[in-house]
Parts: C-alpha cells; sequence; structure tokens
C-alpha cells in the first residue's frame, strides 16, 4: 500500500468520542467498508500481506473481523473460521474470557476448526488493548497449526496492544491512530 492510500484509508475513519462508553474514542470503520475505493484499498493491501505464505485458514473476529476477514480468505483462497461470542457457534466449542479497552468478554471457536496442517491468519478490525485478540490467539493456538500470523487493519498505537501480544508472532496493522 502506497504512502497515499494509507493518508486516505485513515482520513475515511469517523471518530466517535464517548461511544461506547464515556472516554472511549470509537473508531467506526463502517465509514471505510462502505467507501468502493477505500474496500478495494483495504483487499489490496492485506493480500499483498499474506499471498504466497500458504495461508489455509482466515480467522474472522465477531464481528467486524468477518468482514475484512472473509475478504481475506476468498482471496487467498484459504477457508474461513469464525471466532463467535457466547451461544452463537453451533457445534462443540472452546472458549476463553478477556479484558477488554470496555469491559469484559468471552469468545468461542468450533473446536474441529483448525488442525495441524494449518496455516492461520487470525484478523480484527481494531487493535485496542489487545485482550480480545490474545483470547483469540490462544484458542487458536490450543489446536496446534504450524505458524499463526495476526492482522488488523487498524491499530491504537497509545493503548499499547502490541505488548500483549506474543512477541515472536508477526502481527501486523494497515495503518496505526
Ligand atoms: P481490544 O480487546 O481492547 O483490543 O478490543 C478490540 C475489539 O474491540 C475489536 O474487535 C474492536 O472492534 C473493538 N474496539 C475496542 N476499542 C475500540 C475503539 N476505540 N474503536 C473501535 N473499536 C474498538
Amino acid at each position: 500500500m502506497t504512502k497515499d492510500e494509507m493518508t486516505y484509508l485513515k482520513g475515511i475513519v469517523r471518530n466517535i468520542p464517548d461511544f461506547p462508553v464515556p472516554g472511549v474514542q470509537f473508531k467506526d470503520l463502517t465509514t471505510l467498508f462502505k467507501d468502493p475505493k477505500a474496500l478495494k484499498m483495504l483487499e489490496q493491501a492485506m493480500l499483498e500481506l499474506y499471498q504466497g505464505k500458504g495461508v489455509t485458514k482466515v480467522v474472522g473476529i465477531e464481528s467486524r473481523g468477518f468482514i475484512g476477514g472473509s475478504m481475506l480468505a476468498v482471496h487467498l483462497g484459504a477457508g474461513f473460521v469464525p471466532v463467535r461470542k457466547p451461544g452463537k457457534l453451533p457445534a462443540e466449542t472452546i472458549k476463553k474470557s478477556y479484558a477488554k479497552e470496555y469491559g469484559t468478554d468471552t469468545i468461542e471457536i468450533h473446536s474441529d476448526a483448525i488442525t495441524p496442517d494449518d496455516i492461520v491468519v487470525i484478523h480484527d478490525d481494531l487493535l485496542a488493548t489487545g485482550g480480545t485478540m490474545l483470547a483469540a490467539y490462544e484458542l487458536v493456538k490450543s489446536m496446534n497449526p504450524k505458524k499463526v500470523y495476526i492482522n488488523f487493519i487498524c491499530g491504537l498505537e497509545f493503548l499499547h496492544g502490541r505488548d500483549v501480544l506474543p512477541q515472536d508472532v508477526e502481527v501486523t496493522t494497515l495503518f496505526d491512530f
């Protein structure tokens, strides 16, 4: 992705102060998703990062991680696996609780979603404190895939979420605030 493209993408993210609770500056990426030019740039930038790496599964985190995650999976010729909030997945699951920038939560994944042959990209829209991604990473890792990459569209650097994620894992963001 060029610097101009990155500037364009950053520039159309909408900031919503005090959502969903006072003090949070919520980065609304729907303004990026609804813009055809931005969506195309996003698709290309994610593809450039992961093509040729033998990725077999993209794991997307509910719910905004489903958008970029499924796009990436299709373009890599990989499968898509959802990580969901409790009680949504119909078959046997494994679950993990974690702390977020605002509140706590639990996520689940189907216990047969990943196999030891898999090379996985876990994708979410935004890296805040990193708690959600760490929980997702631990769920995926417990199924012993060959390799795991982590990707976000956007990161909030001032929250230092990268520091809570394992240092030996390649973590990418397309742009940061
Ligand atoms: P965290 O676990 O703190 O990294 O939170 C990440 C998840 O919460 C992502 O799925 C984001 O969609 C959402 N999130 C947390 N903080 C924000 C924020 N300031 N703006 C937009 N989304 C956020």
